[in-house]
């Protein structure tokens, strides 16, 4: 017993070495609704993976159970080296969640509460330079009810920053920001990248994802109906005969926002 246990640790080290994430046959059923339909994918090391999808696609679900939060029925999942169906709990202290802003305590400032965050992983924190880091150290002594919709988005990465994560799971991250901010949010998930981190997002923004995804899955009914590159997906399409209808603009009204409002990333 001890030894089988042991080679299938070894099979376990060598397969997910260069992935992040490892998911085989995955299956979720709330009662007679099956959530998650055995689905199957990797996740590369330092890549920024896309999960796409209408509303009960079982994305949420999907990174639940990747994230050790909830149950799954059946299959594998590895998430930065463990097995999450079996030890759901060692994974957090490898993975960063995003929470909603609206979930923070207001008694503290951002400072305070980033060291808060810390103290629960047993660790310490440098809160000023990670605020730096998302573009909020001027607002170190402010509390989150005085941020503005971006700088709450970025300041709740923050907090999923503090345990220095391996894989970072960000839950539509730009929803109900203003163009600019979405670019700034952007620009910090690719700066996060470049620190050698994998990230995971979920959107409903198809610009979003073809911006930030190195690779996107599109979920539909619990299964995932397609799987690569951004750029291939649209080949692929194109490859099928689609056309659009009506010519492409050469601007759009997002660019007369941008244009007359500062396309630059200023932080705000
Ligand atoms: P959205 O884009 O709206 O967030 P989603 O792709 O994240 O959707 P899920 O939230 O995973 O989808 O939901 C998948 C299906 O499972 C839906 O039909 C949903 O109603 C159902 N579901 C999700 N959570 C539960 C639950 N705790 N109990 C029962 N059914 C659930």
């Amino acid at each position: 017993m001890g030894i089988a246990t042991r080679s299938e640790d070894l099979d376990l080290s060598r397969q997910t070495e260069g992935f992040a994430i490892q998911v085989e046959d995955l299956r979720k059923s709330y009662g007679n609704l099956v959530a998650v339909d055995g689905i199957s994918f990797d996740v590369k090391d330092r890549e920024i993976f896309g999960l796409l999808g209408p509303n009960g696609a079982g994305k949420t679900t999907t990174v639940e159970i990747l994230e050790g939060l909830r149950q799954a029925d059946g299959g594998r999942a590895i998430v930065a080296g463990i097995n999450v169906l079996k030890e759901p709990q060692k994974v957090k202290g490898l993975i960063g969640v995003q929470l909603q802003a609206s979930a923070f305590f207001d008694f503290l400032n951002l400072a305070e509460l980033l060291e808060m965050f810390a103290s629960f992983y047993g660790r310490q924190v440098d809160a000023r330079a990670l605020l730096r880091r998302v573009g909020l150290e001027e607002k170190a002594n402010s509390r989150v009810k005085t941020l503005s919709g971006g700088q709450k988005q970025r300041f709740s990465i923050s907090t999923a920053l503090v345990n220095e994560p391996r894989v970072l799971f960000l839950d539509e991250p730009t929803t109900g920001l203003d163009p600019q901010a979405r670019r700034n949010l952007w620009e910090l998930a690719q700066s996060i990248r470049e620190d050698g981190r994998t990230i995971v997002l979920t959107t409903h923004y198809m610009d979003e994802a073809e911006t930030l995804c190195d690779r996107a899955a599109i979920m539909d009914r619990g299964k995932v109906i397609a799987l690569d590159a951004p750029a291939t997906l649209v080949q692929n399409l194109l490859a099928k005969g689609f056309r659009r209808r009506t010519a492409e603009r050469e601007a759009n009204l997002e660019d007369v926002f941008l244009d007359l409002t500062g396309a630059t990333a200023t932080w705000r």
